[in-house]
């Protein structure tokens, strides 16, 4: 195996053999190719793409490059597991959990850091004094076993070759490829021994998938790598072309999260969670259909159940779950209507840059994170404002920061007359 004509083959659109693309991952998985020629070979992925056998092979390789839990013949159950390919104020995950652990179905999740302009899950939780993140593969599925739901980062020995060019992506300009978002996200479900997967695939300006039709490639493929590992998948079609929820930001969307986990929270925020929720149960081994899953999911978040999963669950991996204890910005400044109007667009990708810039996302690997600072939505796409009425609350550490943030947070509002509503849940693919 010769990487540079690997590589050079890639460039010039031919097909990599799919044994020598799996040597070249593994070989790059145990630190024998370097990051230079691996940042080649994604550069011509994303030009090139994938053919639908690289693909397949692509995600053999990465669940080959670690250990795999099985974690359903761990439980003697059906575990159910959801993804997102990442969007802005993407929170839905610190929900779902407590929601399907509640119901009775167990969930163990990996979830990640920040990539590119969306933030991760891993980030968010960390906003939480004392919460781990870090379990053992043993960790991890006996406290799946005793409380019913465990999300971890992704533990060295899991598919280390996802690890390594997930951060390389993030720092190359090759994340938003069909190819290479299919084989990172279903390596890590495949590996984890999940039965079933919801699969929520973003789509718009604020996501990796830009247009509805690719977002339906994406999700066929990620479809496709899941039945061949004998799992169920369901995708989501979720729009992303402004932020879910009203806060972006670690801390402020655990609050969030919570809020909604205790029946409240942000009417489309709690639709992705329900619907999200019912999906999984329903491919559970509960044995519900979609109507008594919607039915149960909706009053896990009305009578208190869900809401004492995520405490349990908090308290399970080391952290305090009083909301109360989450970090908070010093300087809290609001984003005024400057007319009267509706929102019509809340451009999800340039609030994320105000959040990032405030110092919730990295700019680089090696940033810390702030947990405490971020947006928050006070109008969204569809409401109407008056002018001198808040926008937006910028949470930031100083007010320097807060003044340059209201600005750029300022152009990411459009407002004018009465948009056509749109809506959340774009398509369901089974
Ligand atoms: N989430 C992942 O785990 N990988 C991607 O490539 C995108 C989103």
């Amino acid at each position: 195996m010769h990487a540079v004509e690997l590589i050079e083959r890639k460039r010039n659109g031919g097909e990599i053999p799919a044994d020598e693309l799996r040597e070249l991952i593994a070989a790059y998985a145990r630190d024998e190719v370097p990051d230079y020629q691996a940042a080649a070979l994604l550069m011509a992925v994303w030009f090139r793409g994938l053919s639908p056998t690289e693909t397949f092979a692509l995600t053999e390789a990465m669940v080959a490059s670690g250990e795999t839990i099985d974690l359903a013949a761990r439980l003697g159950r059906r575990v159910v597991d959801k993804h997102s390919t990442g969007g802005v104020g993407d929170k839905t995950t610190i929900a779902v959990g407590p929601v399907v652990a509640a119901c009775g179905a167990p969930f163990g999740k990996m979830s990640g850091r920040g990539l590119g302009h969306t933030g991760g899950t891993l980030d968010k939780l960390e906003s939480i004094p004392g919460f781990r993140v870090e379990l053992s593969t043993e960790e991890l599925v006996a406290q799946v076993r005793e409380i019913g739901l465990a999300v971890a980062g992704q533990s060295a020995d899991l598919v280390p070759a996802d690890r390594k060019l997930y951060a390389l992506r993030d720092v190359t300009a090759t994340i938003d490829e069909v190819s290479l978002i299919a084989a990172s996200i279903m390596s890590k479900k495949i590996a984890g021994g999940a039965s079933a997967v919801v699969l929520d695939v973003k789509v718009g300006e604020g996501a990796f998938m830009r247009t509805l039709e690719d977002a339906r490639r994406l999700a066929e493929v990620m479809r496709g790598l899941g039945e061949e590992a004998g799992m169920d998948v369901v995708c989501l079609l979720t729009d992303m072309n402004q932020p879910l929820g009203r806060a972006v930001g670690n801390a402020l969307e655990v609050a969030e999260a919570r809020k909604t986990l205790a029946g409240g929270g942000p009417g489309d925020f709690r639709e992705l969670v329900v619907v999200a929720s019912t999906q999984l149960l329903a491919l559970s081994d509960l044995g519900l259909d979609e109507e008594a899953a919607r039915r149960r999911v909706t009053s896990s978040l009305d009578d208190g159940s869900a809401l004492a999963a995520y405490e349990r669950w908090i308290r399970a991996q080391g952290g305090d779950p009083d909301p109360g204890l989450l970090p908070r910005a010093p300087v809290v400044l609001e984003v005024l209507a400057p007319r009267d109007g509706h929102v019509r667009e809340v451009r999800a990708r340039e609030v994320a840059a105000v959040a990032m810039h405030l110092g919730a996302g990295r700019e680089r690997k090696e940033d810390p994170v702030d947990h405490a600072v971020g947006v928050v939505c006070r109008a969204k796409r569809g409401e109407r404002v008056a002018r001198g009425e808040p926008l937006a609350e910028i949470h930031a550490r100083d007010d320097a920061a807060a003044e340059s943030a209201a600005a750029a947070l300022l152009s990411a509002y459009e407002i004018g007359d009465e948009p056509e509503p749109r809506p959340l849940i774009l398509d369901v693919i089974r």
